[in-house]
């Protein structure tokens, strides 16, 4: 591919057809389809018509740990959050999870469907030390070309009570994870103030963002993220912060709910939401409007805990959109929102989005709309990095 050609015919965010003139990797300009002959030998792409969309942001997964073409696990799991973490750990080496092998079937998978970002919590434990980070790292080296991958160092069985762990965590920011993780801090870890104090110094020491699982109901999850504020306040982390789930949120009355979001709001903490049917729904159309920052994820992808999840961000967006009523094409088309800009927004990246000047990397598929896309998820034609095609037709170009 040249450093110069020009897309013709796409409709970015479902607009009026329009030619992409690609420069260099970035969107150089915008033009009217037909509105300005190229000179001759200027190479084109045909862009058949198909609607254009920002490449697919995957804020929350856990690459290290995917079943993904593995054989089928048959779940006889509990259903309480430390059966799933326990189970999870001893599997691992039962069924031989192997992060790098792992994190790969899962990366091309996305990739293929049209995500171009991802921010993965990779496992740090005393069992398994850094092997998680280790395979992640390999496979985000190998596929550096195709997708950008971001790193949060996760004490998913606990940090304070598994002695060694913080020491672990630490290891892990210094060898290459950007996010420092958390888990809930009192469900967990029984110990809120401390576990919140370590991880916010900790990302402090490394001048990084936090991000942090919260499953805690009801008056203990408003309590931890009435901590999380605080702290974020404190340390001028706004946009730097992250509550993933933040189940709490769904599960208060209008007053309450309107104080926290307004505190989150008002300090930049962001919240990660996949929409799932089993869990309590914060509802994503209020808290946007209160002004909280929304991003989603994929979660977990067939692993131990559950067989669910294809690595689809569209398919994300539809999921979102059920959970929470949205039928309006304007509602889908803020789930969808979740999926682009919301990840883009919570993962800060740099040059995203289709206005001249940013990294041409986007998605092109067969929808009248973005709400047709969300709708219809149809094949992915063609993903796009920095001007450079990555997959074609529901399938990787080269790995
Ligand atoms: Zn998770």
């Amino acid at each position: 591919m040249s450093t110069e050609f020009v897309l013709t015919n796409v409709q970015p965010n479902g607009a009026a057809a329009r030619d992409v003139v690609i420069r260099n990797g970035r969107i150089a300009e915008i033009l009217p389809h037909g509105s300005r002959p190229f000179p001759a030998g200027t190479a084109t792409v045909d862009g058949e018509g198909l609607l254009m969309l920002p490449g697919l942001v995957d804020a929350h997964t856990h690459l290290d740990k995917t079943l993904l073409g593995m054989p089928w696990y048959r779940n006889d799991v509990g259903l309480e959050l430390i059966d799933l973490i326990e189970n999870e750990r001893r599997m691992k080496r039962e069924l031989g999870i192997d992060p790098a092998r792992q994190s790969a079937a899962q990366i091309e998978r996305s990739v293929a469907n049209g995500t171009t970002h991802i921010r993965t919590h990779v496992d740090i434990d005393t069992e398994y030390g850094l092997a998680g980070l280790e395979g992640v790292l390999a496979s985000r080296e190998r596929y550096r070309d195709i997708v950008d991958i971001e790193i949060v160092a996760f004490p998913q069985s606990g940090m304070l009570i598994r002695p060694g762990t913080v020491d672990l965590m630490e290891r892990a920011m210094r060898e290459g994870a950007d996010v420092v993780g958390g888990l809930d801090p009192s469900g967990v870890d029984r110990d809120p103030k401390g576990h919140l104090d370590t991880i916010f110094a900790m990302a402090e020491r490394h001048g990084k963002p936090v991000d942090i699982h919260l499953h805690e109901p009801d008056a203990l999850g408003t309590f931890a993220i009435e901590l999380i504020v605080e702290r974020t306040k404190a340390l001028g982390m706004a946009d730097r912060v992250t509550v993933s789930h933040g189940f709490c949120l769904g599960m208060l009355a209008d007053k309450p709910l309107a104080r926290l979001a307004g505190m989150m709001a008002e300090t930049g903490v962001h919240l990660m939401t996949k929409g799932g049917a089993a869990s309590p729904r914060p509802p994503v159309l209020d808290l946007t409007e209160m002004g909280v920052k929304i991003c989603s994820g994929s979660d977990g992808v067939r692993d131990t805990w559950q067989p669910f999840g294809n690595a689809d961000m569209l398919d994300r967006a539809a999921i979102v959109s059920q959970r929470n009523d949205f039928i309006n094409d304007v509602h889908i088309e803020l789930a969808l929102r979740l999926c682009t800009h919301g990840g883009a927004h919570t993962m800060a990246l740099e040059g995203y989005g289709l206005e001249p000047g940013c990294d041409a990397t986007f998605v092109l598929v067969r929808a009248e709309t973005p709400a047709d896309a969300v709708a219809s998820r149809p094949v992915r034609r063609a993903v796009y990095r920095k001007g450079i095609p990555v997959a074609k037709d529901g399938a990787l170009i080269a790995a």
